[in-house]
């Protein structure tokens, strides 16, 4: 074994040591018999780039993303590959497919070579792990002309802490609160004739249903997406349901 395939087999094991149970596993001898930079290689020239031998691979792996939606933010279309772990830190990955996560460009510029050396640094893996059963990502709306709609992550009291951090830092690092902010702000807009029909023919009840009926309806496809969060809290706010969206 080469000292570099060495050091490469020591920060693997560092970061399978930190990996909650039942995650990411990926070992890396099934590629030791070829060197790191001729798989590196292989994925920038042969497989990532476009158009090129293998980059039929790297579109099937691009396509098996839910809804082609990214899964770190929920919101943008998938168009690119993060390697979980970087391909410049752990070249013998650099083609194996489960270390492969379909993502938007963005988030996955967001994260560049982070991989997550101990739990609390580490994103979550969208293949084998998943903060989706409690809700996290809280909308709060306050009363104005225009209403502030802002995002935050509010985990219930009972969650690990290091479950709050990890959920708090990938929140920070993808820049959720400002994306979330930005698409409620043009879907508010976009919805506010139908909300004002809707109160003239049923009043606040009418709103509030119609309301909290999406934010289920969103629940059922991502339990902590930003839909899901807005229409709770604007079918929960008095004065939202009363008037307030068509301020
Ligand atoms: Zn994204």
């Amino acid at each position: 074994m080469t000292g570099a395939l060495e050091a490469e087999e020591q920060k693997l094991k560092q970061f399978q040591m930190h990996q909650p149970a039942g995650t990411f596993v990926c070992d890396s001898n099934i590629y030791a018999s070829v060197p790191a930079q001729e798989l590196v290689t292989t994925y920038n020239a042969r497989m990532a780039k476009d158009p090129s031998a293998a980059r039929r691979h790297y579109d099937h792996i691009v396509s098996r993303a839910p809804f082609g939606r990214c899964p770190f933010c929920g919101q943008r279309d998938v168009h690119s590959l993060d390697h979980t772990l970087p391909k410049d830190a752990f070249g013998t990955l650099a083609i194996a497919p489960a270390n492969l996560v379909p993502c938007c460009s963005r988030c996955n510029q967001l994260m560049g070579n982070q991989w997550g050396a101990d739990l609390e640094s580490k994103f979550f893996d969208p293949y084998s792990e998943s903060c989706e059963s409690f809700d996290w990502l809280r909308c709060e709306i306050v009363p104005g002309a225009p209403a502030q709609i802002t995002f935050v992550v509010d985990c219930p009291a009972a969650t690990h802490a290091v479950t709050v951090n990890r959920i708090q830092r990938q929140f920070r690092l993808l820049r959720l609160a400002s994306l979330y902010a930005a698409e409620t702000a043009a879907l508010v807009g976009s919805t506010r004739a139908l909300l004002a029909r809707l109160f003239v023919r049923s009043g606040s009840a009418g709103v509030r249903e119609q309301l909290l009926e999406t934010a289920g309806s969103f629940a059922l496809i991502r339990r902590n997406s930003w839909q899901r969060a807005y229409y709770y809290a604007a079918g929960n706010n008095d004065w939202f349901c009363g008037g307030g969206f068509d301020t």
